[in-house]
């Protein structure tokens, strides 16, 4: 997996020193071991984890500003995107929120186990934190749900000025599209989609950038149930 990594990561321009390289590595020889007994995800295959778990992660390094940036990854399942974020850019403060207790489990120990204490593992749903309203530069979030219900979970935390980053698949734009007015609703503003390969595969993601422009009215976000009753969808 190591070297799979640093081809990976060099493809993709982003640096890495040994160390961080053998954080990563052991994080998903962890990952790869606790899944064989507990389900955390589908990939079972530690050089297709490397790929499709870490350097689809790594890749979003490439397509927006990190530095030094407070960043909270909701439903990281077992810790994708937001742990080799926090890996490969030590000054990224992470919070993590999921709300299935073994995932948040699995990224609290495996982070304690490799030294990576500053990390703010939630177990809970990302439309009940309302203690971290607005306070987030950077929220990103990978498989968890349809734009027009992700941007309700996700937008309300993120700060004035700062950046909503959807991870989907590349045929995204009618999602977008229909995302679009829960977006506006909720204060943001759709700026880009940037489509990525995953390095050492053919594979083409997505990533969608959003600006949260204003505030999130106070109504918003509304409990699960209504979220998926009644989408934002204008
Ligand atoms: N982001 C990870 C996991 C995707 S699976 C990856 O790409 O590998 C989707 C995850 O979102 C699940 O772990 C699920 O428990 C979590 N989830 C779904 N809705 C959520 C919510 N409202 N708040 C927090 N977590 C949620």
């Amino acid at each position: 997996m190591k070297e799979l990594l640093r081809q990976g990561l060099a493809d993709l321009g982003v640096p890495a020193d040994e160390g961080q390289l053998d954080a990563l590595a052991a994080y998903g020889a962890r990952l790869m071991d606790v899944n064989r007994v507990t389900n955390l995800t589908a990939i079972r295959d530690a050089d297709e984890a490397a790929r499709l778990h870490f350097l689809d992660s790594a890749a979003l390094l490439t397509l927006a500003d990190f530095a030094g940036k407070s960043v909270i990854d909701v439903g990281s399942g077992a810790g994708f995107p937001g742990v080799p974020l926090r890996i490969l850019r030590p000054d990224v403060r992470l919070t993590v929120v999921d709300s299935v207790g073994k995932k948040v489990d699995f990224v609290r120990d495996s982070c304690a186990a490799l030294g990576l204490e500053d990390v703010t593992c939630l177990w809970g749903r990302a439309e009940e934190l309302p203690r971290l309203r607005e306070s987030f530069d950077i929220a990103v979030s990978r498989a968890v749900a349809e734009l027009p219900l992700l941007a309700e979970l996700c937008l309300p935390l993120v700060k004035a000025g700062g950046l909503f980053l959807a991870m989907k698949k590349p045929d995204c734009d009618e999602e977008v599209g229909r995302g679009d007015f829960a977006v506006r609703a909720l204060g943001g503003r759709i700026r880009d989609i940037k489509r990525y390969t995953v390095p050492g595969t053919e594979v083409v993601h997505a990533l969608v950038v959003m600006e949260k422009v204003r505030a999130t009215p106070v109504q918003y976000p509304r409990r699960w149930a209504q979220i998926k009753k009644k989408p934002l969808l204008g």
